[in-house]
């Protein structure tokens, strides 16, 4: 997921599992010592790692195939029927089977034992705040397929349901999933860790007038009659579970891909995507095939709390990305290339988010420079990069690191943070210009293939990186340097740097406005892109006076911008600086919009002095029918801690040269 795509939910849930996990005897984190790649290798296969937030037992027996029957109910807000699971023995001692739950209702468990469903006994554990309620199936058979009834609650951790006025249609209904990283087990009993990897295939029954999608094989002729059948014949894991429901309609991109939206958003989202066969083709010219068949997005409503969401066939999209330009369309690169890094090759836990965050980022930003050329790229790096140097100084160390040694403690909140998406991508960018992209290339394309459909630690990447890339070409990375990036904290010295002309000359026009009150001439500024916008708004210090607000404010129209990559940046300052026309536009923004990378900067610049937070509060009970509970919980933080000052600060007087972007609030992307 982020601004690109998805971001792991960060959630107080990991930091207590992790460190439940370290205190508890036998609970062990990585099996694999990273050193031990030293050794005469044989071929590198998937380690062994240990996935704390799961109760399933994949060594004993592992899902195959999962078969669902489900009626969808938007009255009572519930998903009720069957799930039919395919197992694979693999323990001949084994005599149960461990599901993940959450909040669902076990109504029944089945065995099938010598071709007849007989009844299994089931027991469901108290509820677990982090993991939900482990349900142990008594098998003592091993029967091959197990049959489990069950219902969800309303309020489902991983399914927000909309009533019609929350939609851009305003007629009927909408549903959507957010599987990652562990809510699929409160709309799925599953084994809901990305370990364990199984087709799946579905029937599912709704209201006749809703369309529903799933992360599978969407047919855009499909009648919209209540009776929705679907089929995913490529091994996935639970966290790529996906379902949405509402007033969707289909518009092709080209034969293998298109857009499902509101009717209202899908001509405007069909031509703002229009690129994305072209981007297909490019991933595959680089890394091989697209191995999952079509490539479609969904729009979402707006309050879908993350950019994007890799669900396989079937992005799931943020509308904020629609305007006009295609200037943000670097997150459908990003969950495009998710098709690869990702869904093909996968963590094998959240510890290792780099191997999915870093690698997506990566290859989004070659898939960006393919189609939109260097100049465009290189501003997609800085920006990424300079967040990341603004947000890594505010985190403890132990999180600053692609990959935790085994051994240390983190705070797993902050598991799969901007480090894994930038400093991971940073890191294969400098691996690719060590060793050229000749080598690199071929290389990542060879990763994908060895490890297509399977989910690997990172000691399994540096294994094979040995093998297939370090040592063919020896003298181009030294051993401390790869040890430094995967362990160390901070950005490592030898990363390699990217400058952007094109940004420089936004540097430029800020420092000479800030000089001089004269503002850049419109033949600069006419063709600045989103981007050019972005940097020179995040280059302004903390505050400015509000003259100067009041001029940008007048020429640029930054107040009720319909860029919310702009207005998140824009809003904040305007707040910080007591610049009250924009108090309005900025609350009615995080009113409307639900995705949390765009609206927490506004609510942190808000709680900072007393009418800011009373706004706060006021925007949050106004948005919260409509906010998906992962983002009502991040505002509601934010307005826990807020330390207002009583009244909005008076801006001092412009420092003589531009100062650091702030850096509250940046330490926290996981959007
Ligand atoms: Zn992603």
């Amino acid at each position: 997921m982020p601004v690109r795509s998805m971001r792991v939910p960060r959630s107080p849930v990991l930091a207590a599992l992790v460190l439940a996990c370290l205190l508890a005897a036998g609970c062990k984190r990585e099996a694999a010592d990273p050193q031990a790649a030293d050794a005469p290798a044989p071929r590198p296969a998937a380690m062994v790692d240990t996935d704390e937030h799961s109760y399933a037992e994949p060594a004993r027996v592992a899902i195959d195939d999962l078969a669902l029957d489900l009626d969808l109910d938007f009255d009572t807000k519930t998903v009720a029927g069957t799930a039919t699971y395919t197992l694979q023995w693999k323990d001949g001692e084994a005599a149960q089977l461990v599901l993940d739950t959450r909040d669902l209702a076990i109504e029944g468990v089945e065995g099938d034992v010598e071709g007849a469903w007989q009844p299994l006994a089931f027991a469901l554990a108290d509820r677990d705040p982090n993991l939900g309620s482990k349900l142990t199936i008594e098998a003592p058979q091993r029967p091959a397929k197990v049959r489990v009834r069950y219902r969800t609650s309303p309020r489902a951790s991983g399914l927000q349901w909309l009533e019609p006025a929350m939609t851009e249609g305003g007629q009927l209904p909408f549903m959507f999933s957010q599987s990652q990283q562990i809510h699929a087990r409160s709309w799925v009993p599953l084994q809901d860790t990305p370990q364990v990897r199984y087709t799946y295939s579905a029937r599912v029954r709704s209201r006749p007038d809703v369309m529903v999608l799933m992360s599978a094989d969407n047919d855009p002729q499909a009648a919209r009659d209540g009776d929705y059948a679907f089929s995913m014949p490529q091994r996935i894991p639970s966290y790529l579970m996906a379902i949405a429901a509402g007033d969707l309609v289909f518009k092709p991109i080209s034969a293998r891909s298109g857009v499902w939206a509101e009717p209202s958003m899908v001509d405007r989202a069909a031509a703002e995507f229009a690129d994305t066969e072209k981007m297909i083709a490019a991933t595959e010219a680089l890394y091989g095939p697209y191995r999952w068949e079509r490539y479609d997005l969904l729009v979402l409503p707006p309050s879908f709390p993350f950019g994007g969401m890799e669900n396989p066939r079937l992005s799931f999209i943020t509308p904020t990305v629609i305007v006009g330009d295609k200037s943000l369309v670097s997150l459908i690169a990003h969950e495009l290339a998710h098709s690869w890094s990702g869904n093909l090759v996968t963590f094998s836990s959240a510890k290792h988010g780099w191997l999915n965050e870093g690698m997506t980022s990566y290859v989004e930003n070659r898939i960006v420079e393919a189609l939109y050329g260097e100049e465009f790229s290189g501003m997609e790096w800085v920006i990424a990069r300079d967040a990341l140097k603004r947000g890594i100084k505010g985190m403890p160390e132990a999180t600053q690191s692609l990959a935790i040694r085994p051994g240390t403690q983190l705070d797993a909140d902050d598991a799969l943070s901007q480090v894994s998406y930038d400093k991971g991508a940073w890191f294969l960018q400098f691996l690719e210009q060590r060793f050229g992209r000749e080598v690199f290339d071929p290389f990542l394309r060879g990763y994908f293939d060895h490890f297509a459909f399977q989910s690997i630690p990172t000691e399994t990447f540096l294994a094979y990186a040995k093998q297939h890339l370090f040592d063919p070409h020896p003298g181009k990375v030294t051993d401390g340097e790869i040890q430094e990036w995967i362990y160390g904290p901070g950005i490592p010295a030898s990363a390699p740097q990217v400058l952007s002309p094109r940004l420089g000359i936004v540097d430029s026009a800020r420092l000479g406005w800030r000089g001089s009150k004269q503002l850049p001439p419109t033949s600069i500024t006419g063709p600045w892109s989103t981007q050019e916008w972005l940097h020179f708004l995040e280059g302004m210090p903390e505050t400015l006076p509000v003259a100067d607000l009041q001029q940008l404010d007048a020429a640029y129209h930054f107040t009720g911008t319909a860029n919310g990559e702009i207005a998140m940046r824009w809003y904040p300052l305007a707040i910080r600086s007591g610049y009250t026309p924009a108090y309005e536009a900025g609350t009615a923004f995080v009113e409307k919009i639900g995705r949390r990378k765009l609206i927490i900067p506004v609510y942190e610049a808000l709680v900072k002095t007393e009418p800011g937070l009373a706004l706060a509060r006021a925007a949050l009970e106004n948005a919260r029918p409509g906010y998906h509970p992962i983002t009502t919980a991040s505002v509601e933080k934010v307005i826990a801690e807020a330390r207002p000052a009583p009244a909005p600060v008076p801006a001092p007087a412009p420092p003589a040269q531009d100062a650091p972007p702030p850096a509250e609030g940046s330490a926290a992307p996981a959007y």
